[in-house]
């Protein structure tokens, strides 16, 4: 994650009982005699309180102020009370005067992404943090690690350490190109991005289509529109009965009884003016008469001859009864281009007499497999080998979104057969969609073809699962590279194929639904990453909306995807969603 911070930021991350504080008091004054002027973001416990019991500000707190800003000749301090949830690390940062700062080093916040020093002591007997947060740059620890590239240091040596902060200050203020050029694929291999971080990176590289095309309103569905589309008639037509029933005049209210001088169904009309004392008998959607503006149902109705009366019915001058233009008046704003069609709107271009409408035309894909241990259903099951499931979980995702899919089956790990696949492929569609392959260290040979190919970056994305993302140009079309494992394509594919084939496809608006639902479990986490857990949600006997996982949630457990109704999110700076806490669901109807 990168915060918008004029200067850089620096945290310290261990177990409490390393002695963060410790080092920090011991390690401060030696920052601050090499110059550096520093500003701390220390996280505490949610009862704390830098306020004495007592003090004005305290009392004057106490009775109400939700910020308080107390002032003296040698400092001031600003209490912000946050009643409803802790502010956003982003937002604190914010807090600080980095005009009169260096660096701002933070002590805490262990499980929000941005560039720590692991603090470690063996006495602890804690986990090593760095293995799963990729946001240490480096240790200070009482032992040696062997299996890490990180810079190590003593965590008693506060000479070394110190020596490592003025280092890293000093080479983050090294002017950078602030260029926006910077977002583009060829800058960034190999890269950690964030979830947010890579779905506009990739939406920033791919551009609607421009060819459209005629489609019958009953072959709409799920097409994108490609047209302003404004009513030219009123919907309904004309002013019509709501109800069966009786239509009088609305100025007419307080007769005992009226006399029924016709009868109105559906599709026919009442040419003459209806007169004081008379009432036309009318059945729904038929036009009320003129001047018979009121409907009184049937049931309230007591006929006798050819009058009839109303009892003690309540009426009211203009119930009952539909205005000519009150669902689209004419000329009124219907559909904008970039609208997808569903069954409202299908139903809607009928209502307005269109028999066809211009659609974006549809969006090619052409998706294969990689791996040599990868076979193809429907064949006895070879030796060391899986069935490729995931080719066939791409095309219902595909076909989800009306795309036109190129099956160009599973390819072989060989270079020549990989060029040539992916040449063929970019050439006949708008978009290529492998899977397997991408990991870093992989020996896949889809990567030495990609190279020669296309510009094509190998992300490394915070997230879990579908950490390895390819994304880039081949042929000038886009190009994503998924991972291999079931349900890593599929979280990767609705995270960020699905956005961006929205927005190929001529979608505008498009935002996937998320909203927030009580965990019924812990749920797990790591600091640093996009956690997508798979669960089921429902409401619970007292309307609350309760999440829980679908079980064991490996990356290969595709039967996971399959129990699920949404996608858990859990943010980078949350370690563990504990019972009972609110969580982020992405639902998953009309998706997968
Ligand atoms: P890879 O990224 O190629 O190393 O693949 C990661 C895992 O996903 C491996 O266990 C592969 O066997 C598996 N995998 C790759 N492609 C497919 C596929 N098309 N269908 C099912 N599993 C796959
Ligand atoms: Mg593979």
């Amino acid at each position: 994650m990168t915060y918008s911070l004029p200067i850089p930021i620096l945290g310290f991350a261990a177990y409490s009982g390393t002695g963060k504080t410790t080092l920090l008091e011991a390690l401060l004054p030696m920052l601050t005699k090499a110059g550096l002027r520093i500003g701390m973001l220390k996280h505490a416990h949610h009862n704390f309180d830098v306020d004495k019991e007592g003090k004005d500000s305290y009392r004057l707190r106490k009775a109400g102020a939700s910020q308080m800003l107390i002032s003296s000749r040698n400092r001031y301090a600003l209490m912000t009370e946050t009643p409803d949830a802790e502010s956003e690390f982003e937002y604190l940062l914010s807090r600080f005067d980095t005009s009169k700062l260096d660096v701002i080093l933070v002590e805490g916040c262990k499980n929000i992404a941005f560039p720590k020093i692991e603090l470690h002591r063996e006495v602890v007997c804690k986990p090593w943090l760095h293995p799963n947060d990729t946001n240490i740059i480096a240790i200070a620890a009482d032992t040696k690690v062997m299996e890490t590239d990180l810079p190590q240091m003593d965590i008693n040596d506060l000479d070394s350490i110190a020596q490592f902060v003025v280092s890293y200050v000093e080479s983050a203020q090294q002017p950078v190109s602030k260029n926006k050029d910077a977002a583009c694929c060829d800058t960034l291999s190999p890269a950690f991005l964030s979830v947010q971080q890579g779905q506009e990176k990739i939406l920033s590289l791919v551009n609607p289509l421009a060819e459209t095309e005629t489609c019958a309103i009953e072959s709409a569905y799920g097409r994108v529109l490609a047209d302003n589309i404004s009513s030219p008639v009123n919907v309904p037509q004309y002013t019509n009965s709501a109800m069966d029933g009786y239509a009088i005049r609305g100025d007419d209210l307080e007769r005992d009884s009226y006399k029924v001088v016709a009868e109105v169904m559906a599709g026919h009309a009442y040419s003459s003016p209806l007169q004081a004392g008379e009432a036309v008998k009318i059945m729904t959607g038929a036009p009320t008469p003129i001047n018979g503006d009121t409907v009184i149902m049937r049931e309230q109705a007591t006929t006798q001859d050819d009058n009839v009366s109303f009892g003690n019915a309540n009426i009211k001058a203009g119930q009952n009864v539909r205005q000519a233009g009150e669902d689209l008046a004419i000329g009124s704003d219907v559909f904008c281009t970039g609208q997808r069609l569903a069954s409202p709107e299908m139903g809607m271009m009928a209502s307005l007499g269109f028999g066809e409408c211009s659609v974006f035309r549809k969006l090619k894909v052409a998706i294969f497999s990689t791996g040599d241990e990868v076979q193809a259903p429907g064949t006895p099951q070879q030796a060391n080998s899986i069935y490729d499931s995931n080719r066939f979980t791409i095309m219902g995702l595909l076909e989800k979104l009306g795309c036109d899919i190129l099956d160009f089956g599973i390819l072989e790990d060989n270079e020549e057969q990989m060029i040539q696949a992916l040449q063929d492929a970019s050439e006949q569609a708008d978009v290529v969609l492998t899977s397997g392959g991408v990991s870093v260290g992989d020996a896949d040979y889809i990567k030495l073809a990609l190279d020669k190919l296309g510009q094509i970056d190998f992300w490394r994305i915070n997230m879990r699962p579908g950490r390895p993302l390819a994304f880039g140009q081949v042929n000038n079309k886009p190009f994503f590279g998924l991972p291999g494992n079931p349900v890593a394509v599929m979280v990767s594919f609705i995270n960020f194929v699905e956005p961006a084939l929205r927005k190929m496809q001529g979608e505008q608006g498009w935002q996937p639904l998320k909203v927030n639902a009580v965990a019924e479990e812990n749920l797990r986490s790591r600091q640093g990453r996009t956690e997508f857990s798979r669960g089921v949600y429902e409401l619970d006997a007292g309307g609350q909306l309760t999440v829980r996982t679908t079980g064991k949630q490996g990356s290969g457990i595709l039967r996971s995807m399959s129990e699920a109704n949404c996608l858990i999110e859990i943010s980078p700076a949350v370690d563990t969603v504990k019972a009972g806490e609110s969580v982020t669901i992405i639902p998953l109807q009309g998706r997968i």
